[in-house]
């Protein structure tokens, strides 16, 4: 993990501000999501990557009934069939 030496002051609602440098890096933009771990006594702040809940790739993601599925995944699921020789 790197101490990155820079620090910031916590709001009255409790907002932190990430700095524009770690931004940068980590090309986190407005409305992008972050999750919050917690480790002992540290809060480990992730750029949360979306991805498809059936085969998880994180490219071409399409919103369907809240969740996030690939195109890939989307076109199988519209074309409504099964292939019987992947079943179990
Ligand atoms: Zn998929």
């Amino acid at each position: 993990m790197n101490n990155t030496g820079i620090t910031r002051p916590v709001d009255n609602l409790g907002r932190v501000v990430i700095p524009v440098e770690i931004r940068n890096q980590l090309e986190i933009k407005e409305k992008d999501k972050i999750l919050f771990l917690t480790e002992g006594k540290d809060i480990i702040l992730r750029k949360h990557q979306q991805e498809c809940i059936f085969c998880g790739k994180q490219k071409e993601l399409i919103d369907f009934k809240e969740q996030k599925i690939c195109k890939k995944c989307y076109e199988e699921i519209k074309g409504g069939f099964i292939n019987e020789e992947e079943m179990p």
